[in-house]
């Protein structure tokens, strides 16, 4: 098989750190028993986005945009590309300097023991932000929402400042679906996944499917002929977020998906028995 694919890795707290939010243990940052790297491991697929929104509430402590100082109950996480054009949950993902082939990623984890992370500037498409900014700027690209700033800050009155936005996402919404194209700030962590690489043991239910099935995403794949959103994967491929994606690929016969690999990231129940605050999701 000659497919390439460009895992990434995700910055991480120290090695025995434990990532709790909302009161449940989300995820725990342990050393691989292989290598001696750190792994994030999560109970469960959902988990990763509760971590992901911990640690940006944990390490940002400014909104992004108008660098007002904030507290826990003024803020929120802002997607910088809007999760309507396909923007994933991520923080910090490092593009690994090299592609592998498809037979090493069959062949077991993918090795990130030479990775320098500090070479490669990271990938992040979440924020924190005030809550006042994260309502306002709604779906439209960063650029935009700076310039709405600036038109606030020069005097423009807020209502034409709504307007401006409302008028720019409509744009920009009608561009996305033109061009059938990835965000260009996410393009560098995607990988052309083929579908039988994909595992889902997650996936248990089929009624679940059957009644998404006239849900969102078949939805928009039968209007516009392309996935809105991207899959992301685990270190074992197996499916984090996009399950409908990946269901619904299977069912069409599509051979191959859009798809960001984290590989020191892992879901593994196992690692969180017996633990306290374990998720239940
Ligand atoms: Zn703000």
């Amino acid at each position: 098989m000659n497919i390439l694919l460009r895992p990434t890795v995700m910055e991480l707290p120290a090695v025995g750190t434990n990532i709790i939010r909302n009161n449940r243990l989300q995820g725990i940052v342990d050393a691989d028993k292989k290598t001696g790297q750190p792994i994030l491991y999560i109970p469960a697929p959902s988990s990763l986005q509760q971590v992901v929104f911990q640690l940006v509430t944990d390490e940002e402590h400014f909104c992004f945009f108008c660098h007002k100082k904030l507290t826990n109950s003024n803020s929120n996480v802002d997607h910088l590309v809007a999760q309507r054009v396909g923007g994933p949950s991520i923080y910090k993902l490092r593009p690994m300097p090299y592609t592998i082939s498809a037979e090493d990623v069959l062949k077991g984890h993918i090795d990130t023991s030479n990775v320098d992370v500090n070479l490669i500037e990271p990938v992040t498409n979440c924020h924190r932000t005030c809550k006042k900014c994260n309502n306002l700027k709604n779906s439209v690209d960063e650029e935009s929402f700076d310039q709405a700033l600036l038109m606030i800050d020069e005097g423009t009155s807020i209502d034409k400042v709504k307007k401006f936005i409302r008028n720019t996402e409509r744009q920009q919404y009608d561009l996305f679906i033109k061009s059938k194209s990835i965000n260009n700030r996410l393009a560098p962590i995607v990988s052309k996944v083929p579908c039988d690489l994909i595992k889902d043991t997650w996936y248990t239910n089929p009624d679940d499917f059957k009644r998404s099935r006239q849900g969102k995403c078949k939805r928009f794949y039968s209007e516009h002929g392309f996935f809105r959103e991207l899959v992301i994967l685990d270190r074992n491929m197996e499916v984090v977020s996009g399950r409908l994606v990946v269901r619904f690929s299977e069912e069409e016969g599509i051979e191959a998906v859009n798809a960001v690999i984290i590989s020191n990231v892992e879901i593994n129940p196992a690692v969180f028995c017996g633990k306290k605050m374990v998720t239940d999701n």
